[in-house]
């Protein structure tokens, strides 16, 4: 299969057809376990926590995307990331982005800091001080990019290579820019993870999270992590993954052609100070988003997501959130509908008065595949009634 390009894999990896019946489309097993031949004799599966055909081809069909050897997958893209951290013991330290997704800053300043984990929020964007707070004790680097919600890009090869030879991961959270954008395997890193919630299952029907790597041991341990936690995905929800995956190329162009125009409009209007979106030449690191974020053809795309900073602070922005009518008033982000959120006040408030706190007239938005001059008249009627 891995000759294939990806729009084809994101079709056929892991799904041939069923063998009994021919079923096209890889069957929903909803069931928990497998008959055996003889005792310990079976066929690959015999208990669905361990393993379940549908949740196999879901992880087949993302390890082909993101060109690594070997997939898991989990029952929400928190559930993937706390799997991770039990592979660490106590005294081990991971260096974190200082932007990270504020789930992924509570688990780990509330949960597993309890356990005697250590975490330094750095900005990554800056590799001087990610060098700086490297220490002897350091198992991980954890990376987001483009970040949740400031876009913030972080050079995932530089950070690579500064990790290698030294023992320490890198795990990249590429939930926002999908396998169709970024590849950070490719890119050097040791772990790519999704929460599949968002792009790869993309219609805002099914929560759900994975990792993929390239390192067969460590595939190993997470795969016992996986059986041994017992976070795992329901057959169902894989199947939805699954049937999202074969749309993502089409989806992410557009997106992306979408979010670029809605971006460069927004920087014109008067009513916004400022706008983030990777794909912006007044982005900060627009050089290594344009170097980074490429379709597996080669070409530059920047996804979905841009946020931007309304004038006149909190009270302004939750007016303009109000006033749209395409762009719905929701958490989440990545499906086929547009959304719009106040990260302050909905997704970002498990880091309120942490050093995470986001700007209060902060917006953001998931642009969707909808007509963009619908968007754009949605989100200009908006801007006019406040
Ligand atoms: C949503 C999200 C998560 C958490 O995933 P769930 O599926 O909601 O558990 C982690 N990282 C990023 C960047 C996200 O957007």
């Amino acid at each position: 299969m891995s000759q294939f390009q990806f729009e084809t894999l994101a079709i056929h990896a892991g799904q041939d057809p069923e063998p009994a019946t021919g079923a096209v489309t890889i069957p929903i097993y909803q069931t928990s376990t497998f008959a055996q031949h003889a005792v310990g004799a079976h066929r690959g599966f015999d208990y669905a926590r361990t393993d379940n055909p549908t949740r196999t081809a879901l992880q087949e069909c993302l390890a082909a995307l993101e060109r690594g050897s070997h997939a898991l997958t989990f029952a929400s893209g928190m559930a993937a990331i706390t799997t991770l951290l039990l592979y660490f013991k106590q005294g081990d330290h991971i260096v974190v982005a200082d932007d990270v997704y504020g789930g992924t800053y509570r688990l780990f300043q509330r949960v597993f800091a309890n356990f005697g984990l250590e975490f330094s929020f750095v900005d990554l964007t800056d590799l001087d001080a990610t060098r700086r707070a490297l220490r002897a004790q350091t198992r991980m680097i954890w990376v987001e990019s483009p970040t949740n919600p400031l876009l913030k890009v972080v050079d995932i090869q530089a950070l690579s290579a500064l990790a290698r030879g030294r023992g320490i991961l890198v795990g990249v959270d590429n939930t926002f820019a999908s396998p169709y954008l970024q590849r950070p395997l490719e890119l050097g890193a040791d772990l790519s993870m999704h929460s599949t919630t968002k792009y790869l299952g993309g219609h805002s029907d099914v929560v759900g999270g994975a990792l993929v790597t390239n390192h067969a041991a460590l595939y190993e341990r997470l795969k016992f992590l996986q059986n041994a936690a017992g976070a795992v995905p329901a057959p169902f929800d894989c199947w939805l993954v699954l049937r999202g995956l074969k749309t993502l190329a089409l989806r992410l162009e557009r997106h992306s052609q979408n979010a670029l125009e809605i971006a460069q409009w927004l920087e014109m209007q008067p009513q916004i100070a400022r706008v983030l979106y990777p794909g912006l030449p007044s982005h900060p690191q627009h050089a290594v988003a344009r170097k980074q974020m490429r379709t597996p053809a080669g070409a530059p795309a920047y996804g979905g997501m841009i946020s931007f900073i309304a004038r006149g602070g909190r009270a302004m922005a939750e007016k303009i959130a109000a006033a749209t009518k395409i762009f719905t008033l929701a958490e989440s982000l990545g499906g086929v509908e547009s959304l719009i959120e106040i990260p302050a006040a909905m997704t970002h408030l498990s880091v309120a008065d942490s050093p995470l706190a986001v700007d209060p007239g902060l917006v953001r938005l998931s642009v969707g595949i909808e007509n963009v001059a619908d968007l754009q008249q949605d989100l200009d009627a908006a801007l006019e009634s406040v």
